[in-house]
């Protein structure tokens, strides 16, 4: 077989398009957005609704096997479609990835220590909530949220009432706000033999709720990113996953660390990969989801990589003049602020 299907155009779904051809592959990318910045370095495209069954079984029809590039995919639909073909990372990692609360039940299921949590379906439950878990506290939306978006703080002074109002009284999660001393990420992959490769773990800066800058080694110390390590594996393992995880860490003071959330999907904070690895976590996921011996992950150099959101993209033409600097521009024609337009990664010397 020789073409896999991607559901979900955006910059993830286009450098996993790019991957895929450089192994000889086709691809074929569904998003509804016609202007989806995958449908330009995709074979082919199939503009339409996520839950579209005619598309997904006409995807399904033409490819060998399919994947995806962000956790919304509506489990039902795409489990009902794609039959005989294969879907990888397996629906039930998306179930997991997709609802906040049973991705924490999940985490502490099998001994991940997460933030302390209650679910929220009401405002009375908010008030009892705060009670076990005290006022420093967030509040997020169960399903949706990214770059910090569907999430709200719970403010001391005004009713408790004005933070679940302005999430649109959805259902929720109250997440205690945990003192931690910096975040980070590991992303991993596991092969469909259940053999299992971890990159080295990145510590992650954020500005406004989106990831600004990652940096590895960084702060992580060999301790840190063999807890990671461990902590990923199991997280794969139980999941039987299929394809490349980003599991988002804290890390305390005392180096102890606690699981943010799990992406089931490539990952921004992986995206170094691309300069600093012979194998990218890209190429790492198509070799994953099609059967292919997974590479080595190990890096060749210390880097930076970092995003350029929004008009930040007009730095682009003074970063090719600089030396071991390995650029990336997702080909959005359209510059809007908190958009993710591209980023680059300076390579530095290992010690
Ligand atoms: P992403 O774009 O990574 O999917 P998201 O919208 O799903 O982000 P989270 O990762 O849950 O959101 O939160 C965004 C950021 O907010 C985190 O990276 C962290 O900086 C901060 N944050 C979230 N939850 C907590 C918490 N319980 N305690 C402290 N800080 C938190
Ligand atoms: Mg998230
Ligand atoms: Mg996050």
């Amino acid at each position: 077989g020789s073409t896999v299907g991607i559901l979900g155009g955006g910059q993830l779904g286009r450098m996993l398009a790019m991957a895929a051809a450089r192994l000889g592959y086709r691809t074929i990318v569904l998003d509804p957005n016609p202007e989806s910045p995958a449908f330009q370095v995709a074979n082919e495209a199939i503009v339409a609704a996520y839950d579209d069954r005619k598309a997904l079984v006409q995807l399904t029809s033409r490819c060998d096997v399919v994947t995806y590039e962000f956790e919304n995919v509506p489990v039902g639909p795409a489990r009902q479609s794609i039959i005989g073909t294969g879907l990888y990372p397996p629906p039930e990692a998306l179930e997991v990835a997709q609802d906040r609360v049973v991705e924490k039940a999940f985490l502490n299921g099998i001994g991940i220590e997460t933030a302390p949590w209650r679910a929220i379906g009401s405002v009375e439950e908010l008030g009892h909530a705060l009670v076990d878990i005290g006022t420093d506290c967030i509040l997020k939306t169960r399903r949706f949220g990214y770059d910090g978006k569907g999430q709200a703080n719970i403010r001391r002074e005004g009713p408790v009432s004005d933070a679940f109002e302005s999430l649109g009284a959805k259902p929720c999660i109250l997440e205690g706000k945990v003192p931690f001393v910096y975040e980070a990420s590991l992303i991993a992959a596991r092969g469909q033999a259940g053999d299992i490769k971890a990159y080295d773990p990145a510590d992650n800066e954020h500005s406004l709720g989106i990831l600004r800058r990652s940096s590895v080694p960084g702060r992580v110390s060999a301790t840190v990113a063999d807890a990671m390590r461990k902590t990923g594996a199991a997280i794969l393992d139980k999941l039987t996953y299929v394809g490349v995880i980003g599991v988002e860490f804290f890390v305390r003071a005392d180096d102890t660390i606690l699981v943010n959330e799990i992406a089931p999907r490539v990952h921004n904070s992986g995206h170094w990969t691309e300069a600093a690895c012979a194998v990218s976590q890209f190429e790492q996921h198509i070799r994953a989801v099609c059967g292919l011996p997974l590479g080595d992950p190990v890096r060749h150099s210390n880097c930076v990589m970092e995003n350029l959101i929004g008009d930040e993209v007009r730095k682009s033409e003074s970063l090719m003049g600089e030396s071991d600097l390995v650029l990336h521009l997702y080909g959005k024609s359209e510059v809007r602020a908190g958009r993710k337009m591209g980023h680059f990664t300076r390579l530095t010397a290992m010690s």
